[in-house]
This record gives structure tokens, C-alpha cells and sequence, in this order.
């Protein structure tokens, strides 16, 4: 769906648009640039030196503080990331971003910054690449190089055989550690979405670890194995209670939790809490899950932007 703010950033800025990765891509005074989104706000990208070296961030600090939209900026090697404030409307978006292009590529041209290749630093022609989930403003040899690295790696990944047995082994320890979270916040007396975070990230880092690699089965297979820990998480925090408020051995009151709970009539807090930190779990990995997933598809694909 093409929004005002795109179509406007086409047009006006001349720039083109990537939907894959929600990246625009341009040529203003010789300056490639890439504008990338990073949560609501947008990053101005360009690959610049000057005699030869990369730039020194604090040679940026006038420009910053003189072109009011641009909060701050990034050096790593010859990239240079410039951050766009965000928010407000289309109109206001489009005048910040086309003011801030103008202000960083007249300031680069009057203070004899070239552009050049963010990899070799030579300064050749270059174009924004999309190489395993960033964004590079490339030679044409570079971006070569870097592609072939990527189909490498992608080939290797499609060759590897699935260790299923593995990958759950790998996902247990993981949503171990998010289920000790449970337990951990939930003996401070709260439930939290930080826990599904942590749950989601290890879950499926610890399938994709042992298990070579991070399929739609894995990612089901972690989901249950997550269930399951959230449950048992759970019913620990709620065990490690009744066993001090009973006097009880920590695994005998672990195994008869739901008894007590109902032998002190609190089941209704018992399974509502339950629900809720099934909720809270759910709110905090299924966004970690898809962009592990997002982020593993993304490491094996290159393209020109
Ligand atoms: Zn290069």
C-alpha cells in the first residue's frame, strides 16, 4: 500500500522505493544515499570520505545543531547514518527528510567530502545493496563480493540438514531460561511481558543453535515447548510460595500446587494469573519470533536496492 509520505518521497526527492525492505534509494549531487526506517523514525545513509579517510563524527556536530530535523549521527567506517526526528504528519515527515537530505549533501560537498564505496572506500559509482539484512552503499566489485557471500552462506543453510531432536533440546534450554524469568518477576509479585521476550528470543535462538536452523516446524515446535514452560514457570512460582507459606519440600509442594491452590481457594487467582502470564508471554514473543524469522530470511538474501 503506497502511503502520501511515499508516493512524495518518489516524486519530489527523486528517490525509489524498496517494499521488501521499506528502504528508499537516490542519487542527490553525486551522493548516494539510502533512507532507512528504523522504528518510527527514518536514517539518512551515506558513504563518504575525505582525503582518502573515513569521516570523523564530530565534524558533523555543526551540521546537526544548525539543520534542526537531524537528531544525531552514526560513523562506522565510511558510512555515515544520519538520524531524522520522527513523527507528526506526512507533510511535516516529508519536509524534515527533504530538508535534512538537502543540509547533509550541501554540507558534504562544501567541506569536500567525496563519496565513495562504504566496503573498499575507493570512489567509484555506488548504489544502495541490501546484503544480509543491512543496507550498504556499494561499488559494483563490493557489492558483487558481498552477495556471493550471502548466496554462499543461504546454499550452506539449504544444504544443512534440519537436527529436529536438536533444535527442541535447543529450545528447552531457551524457554528454560524465559520460564526462570516467570519465576523470578513473578516471586517479586508481577506478571510481564519482558519474560515472553526473553522466552521468544532464547526459544528460538536455541532451536535455530542446535538444530541448524530456524524452519516454520521449529518455530511451532518452539511455540509448544514455550507453552509448556510457561505453564510449569508458572505453577513453580506459585510452588515456591506454598511451600513457604506450608512448610512444604519445594517439589512436593510443586506437585500438588493445584491442590493447595484449591484448598485455599485462591484457584480463580491461580488460573487467572495463569492466563495473564500466558497473555504477557504471548505479547512479548510473537513480535521477538517474527523478527528472528524476518531477520534470519533477511541473512540469506542480497539484492541492488
Ligand atoms: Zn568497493
Amino acid at each position: 500500500m503506497a502511503t502520501r509520505l511515499q508516493d512524495e518521497l518518489c516524486s519530489a526527492e527523486r528517490l525509489s522505493f524498496d517494499p521488501a525492505s521499506g528502504v528508499y534509494t537516490g542519487n542527490r549531487s553525486g551522493y548516494s544515499l539510502a533512507l532507512i526506517p528504523a522504528g518510527s523514525q527514518m536514517n539518512l545513509r551515506v558513504s563518504v570520505c575525505k582525503y582518502g579517510a573515513s569521516a570523523d563524527r564530530a565534524a558533523f556536530k555543526a551540521l546537526i545543531k544548525s539543520c534542526k530535523p537531524l537528531k544525531g549521527c552514526a560513523v562506522q567506517g565510511y558510512g555515515v547514518t544520519f538520524s531524522i526526528a520522527a513523527g507528526g504528519t506526512a507533510a511535516k515527515q516529508l519536509e524534515r527528510i527533504s530538508t535534512s537530505i538537502r543540509a547533509v549533501t550541501e554540507y558534504l560537498a562544501m567541506n569536500g567530502y567525496q563519496n565513495c564505496c562504504e566496503a573498499c572506500g575507493r570512489m567509484e559509482e555506488t548504489s544502495g545493496c541490501y546484503v544480509g539484512g543491512s543496507v550498504k552503499l556499494l561499488c559494483a566489485e563490493d557489492y558483487q563480493n558481498a552477495s556471493q557471500a550471502v548466496f554462499r552462506q543461504a546454499e550452506e543453510i539449504a544444504q544443512k540438514n534440519e537436527n529436529v531432536i536438536g533444535g527442541i533440546v535447543g529450545a528447552l534450554i531457551g524457554a528454560l531460561i524465559g520460564a526462570a524469568v516467570i519465576v523470578g518477576i513473578g516471586q517479586l509479585g508481577y506478571v510481564s511481558m519482558w519474560s515472553g521476550v526473553v522466552m521468544g528470543v532464547c526459544a528460538v535462538k536455541g532451536y535455530e543453535l542446535l538444530g541448524g536452523k530456524l524452519s516454520t516446524k521449529g518455530i511451532v515446535l518452539s511455540c509448544v515447548i514455550m507453552a509448556i514452560m510457561v505453564y510449569l514457570g508458572h505453577r513453580m512460582d506459585w510452588a515456591i510460595t506454598i511451600a513457604k507459606v506450608r512448610g512444604l519440600e519445594l517439589g512436593e509442594a510443586f506437585r500438588e500446587t493445584e491442590q493447595a491452590v484449591r484448598l485455599f481457594g485462591v484457584s480463580r487467582n491461580y488460573y487467572s494469573n495463569l492466563a495473564l502470564t500466558f497473555l504477557f508471554t504471548a505479547i512479548g514473543a510473537v513480535p521477538t519470533i517474527i523478527t528472528a524469522r524476518k531477520k534470519y530470511k533477511a541473512k540469506q538474501v542480497a539484492y541492488k536496492l
